[in-house]
């Protein structure tokens, strides 16, 4: 018997602006409950598969041309990114995207208004984000603008995480932070995974941290998925950096 997967993502082909090719033909599939990564170099095409899961395509002008992306066994086409988010599809964008002029606490209860909750119910989820992230709970008060870069990578996600997402797209979450930030952040999205059963797909460039994570990985090289397997057994790290350098 098999079953469907959470995320299945097949064949897509992306295009900007109508002319340039940015994925081409890429498939691949995240399994409930799994953190899967998706590797590659600068402009392999990571961002632009996360956005397109996401609907996030077109404020770059950017079209889904070909193939289709199904979500709990749904089609996803025609669904507006506001549509995806409700339903659970939740991206976290590269850059640690918050407002630097909102507290800390104000970027969070932004990440939940999807949800319309009442005061009662925004506090509770508060307090279960800062249970996950202490770090932030001491912070609450503070300008996002004026925190680390470790802890806006951790506002950004926390953001997220008020939406309550099924599945989580993550653009790159060591991006730019030292390596002791980024083991606290995996680690952080490695207990959410087992402890909430949270789904992750992340796009990395830091193939090294997200092998030690990923119960799969996908590599992408020019817009084309170029291996794909289990980290340490179908899938090296020599092999995936050998991929990167274009000799995979
Ligand atoms: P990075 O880590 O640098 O974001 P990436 O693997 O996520 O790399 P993408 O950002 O998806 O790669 O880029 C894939 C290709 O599409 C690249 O050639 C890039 O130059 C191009 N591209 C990305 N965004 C746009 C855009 N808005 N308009 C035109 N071309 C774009």
């Amino acid at each position: 018997m098999t079953t469907t997967p959470l995320l299945a993502v097949e064949a897509i082909e992306v295009r900007y602006d109508g002319a340039i090719l940015a994925v081409d033909g890429v498939s691949l599939q995240v399994g409930q409950g799994q953190v899967v990564a998706l590797l590659g170099a600068n402009g392999a095409g990571k961002s632009t598969t996360l956005k397109a899961i996401s609907g996030l395509l077109g404020a770059a002008r950017g079209s889904l041309v070909r193939g289709a992306i199904r979500y709990a066994g749904q089609d996803l086409a025609g669904q507006s990114a506001d549509a995806r988010v409700r339903a659970g599809l939740v991206q976290v964008l590269e850059g640690r995207h918050c407002f630097g002029r909102l507290s800390v606490e104000e970027n969070l209860l932004s990440g939940g208004f999807v949800r319309r909750l009442g005061r009662a119910a925004q506090r509770e989820e508060l307090e279960r984000i800062y249970a996950w992230f202490p770090r932030l709970a001491g912070k609450r008060r503070q300008l996002a603008g004026l925190t680390s870069g470790g802890e806006q990578q951790m506002i950004a996600l926390s953001r997220a995480l008020m939406a309550r997402p099924r599945l989580l797209l993550l653009d790159e979450p060591s991006m730019g932070l030292a390596p002791l930030l980024v083991e606290e952040i995996f680690a952080s999205v490695a207990r959410l995974n087992r402890e909430e059963g949270l789904s992750v797909l992340m796009a990395e460039q830091n193939s090294a941290i997200a092998l030690d994570y990923a119960h799969q990985a996908f590599v992408l090289e020019s817009g084309r998925v170029v291996q794909s397997g289990v980290p340490g057994t179908g899938l090296t790290r020599e092999a995936v950096q050998a991929a990167y350098l274009g000799v995979g």
